[in-house]
């Protein structure tokens, strides 16, 4: 391993993101490409860095007037029917210097429109509050040389410095000449982005290598969205998914609600939508943008208790409940339930209340670093009883007002 390499996943570590996350999708999404089941190989990856912890000082709140020196721009806003938010805009030079400015300006115009159309089409039942528009700004498109990846001297810093940060609070970076050595080990990660959202979109895949890369195809529009929805508040809900094989104990798969954030990431539009619970999330977080965004805003309104019960033919009956955690699993490429629980309770009288839920879920004082999904298993005599729980189930039941998650096993 590089010492480079080394540097990198040290970073990537340390980053209160679920950028990992990201990158994995993506290497799933290639495995399951290269095994023939999708037509086209997904072959970019697309990270994201949202709203890093300890930033929050510098950004302002949803209420705070952004005076710009720049007049060109219409600042964001939420009038209660539209949240309109600016999106600034960063090539490679290379990418830049294979094109003229007039196509990207005209593809860019385009694409954003078939975002701006997925991220609110996909709110099939209308429950968002608001109409939402990102703004690309295509008039002054920031040019940076140098290698694409996150972090130290990245592409992110290098794109901040650029941005008038008291009126962009979202860059988007295009590369679109993937040079190799400059990510390598799919760079990513930050410090301290002050609060700014930034995506970045490269090909990091060796057939990519030294040549132009169109980033104006579907996938890339699509997966885009999916991180408008994290810019939104929104967690990855693919991260919790079970795969049967990898459930040793009662071999079913555990699959959470469809969405943008889920299995709808490259569907084509009409085939996706947004689940209830990140329509939940966006519409509750509007137009704030603040640093650690996605994980506080979990913790916040997560359930705060969980009541364990268990019935028989509808009267209450004594059981042993055990939660096993699920762990990723690196050679997998995929969460695997683990074999021993991590928590053992005796129901008496039908019930056991667990008084910190947080804790449960939660392993450390960085809300990124928790579990993701349990198998319960309910034990009375010789028989069994399974059910999953996970972490947006108990976000969403807090969001819902039920503080109290009640799991009932029925015998
Ligand atoms: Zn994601």
């Amino acid at each position: 391993m590089s010492r480079k390499l080394q540097a990198m996943q040290k970073r990537l570590r340390n980053h209160q993101v679920n950028l990992q996350n990201e990158i994995l999708m993506i290497r799933t999404k290639k495995k399951i490409a290269v095994s023939g089941q999708l037509e086209e190989r997904l072959v970019f990856f697309l990270f994201i860095l949202l709203i890093m912890g300890g930033c929050s000082s510098s950004s302002p709140s949803d209420n705070d007037i952004l005076v710009s020196k720049d007049t060109r721009y219409l600042p964001d806003y939420d009038n209660g029917d539209t949240i309109y938010i600016n999106v600034k805009i960063a090539i490679d030079e290379r990418g830049w210097n294979s094109k003229t400015p007039d196509y990207f300006k005209t593809e860019l115009t385009k694409q954003w429109q078939q975002i701006n159309a997925r991220f609110n089409n996909s709110d099939r039942k209308k429950l968002l509050k608001r109409t939402y528009v990102f703004q690309p700004d295509v008039n002054d498109i920031i040019v940076y040389s140098g290698c694409s990846y996150w972090g130290e001297n990245g592409a992110n810093e290098k794109v901040i410095k650029q941005m008038d940060t008291t009126f962009f609070k979202l860059g988007v970076i295009y590369d679109f000449f993937y040079e190799g050595a400059e990510a390598g080990e799919y760079g990513g990660g930050c410090g301290d982005d002050r609060g700014i959202g930034t995506i970045l979109v490269i090909n990091g895949s060796e057939d990519f290598k030294n040549k132009y890369n169109d980033h104006f195809g579907v996938y890339t529009y699509r997966a885009i969205t999916h991180e408008l929805g994290h810019f939104r508040g929104v967690t990855d809900l693919y991260i919790d998914v079970i795969e049967a094989a990898n459930n040793p104990l009662s071999q079913e798969k555990f699959m959470p609600d469809h969405c943008l954030m889920n299995d709808f990431c490259y569907t084509p539009d009409e085939e996706s939508y947004w689940s209830d619970y990140a329509v939940k999330i966006i519409n509750k977080v509007g137009n704030q943008k603040k640093a650690g965004l996605i994980n506080d805003l979990m913790y916040e309104d997560f359930a705060d208790r969980m009541l364990i019960t268990a019935t028989k033919n509808g009267d209450p009956i004594d059981a042993q409940v055990k939660l096993y955690p699920a762990e990723y699993d690196h050679t997998k490429w995929s969460s695997v339930i683990k074999e021993t629980p991590l928590f053992v309770y005796s129901l008496t009288n039908g019930q056991f209340q667990v008084n910190d839920l947080r804790k449960l879920f939660f392993r450390s004082d960085n809300h990124w670093d928790r579990y993701h999904v349990f198998l319960s298993e309910a034990t009375v005599g010789n028989e069994k009883r399974y059910l999953w729980i996970a972490d947006y189930m108990m976000h969403e039941s807090g969001m819902d007002e039920k503080k109290t998650y009640e799991l009932n096993f029925n015998f």
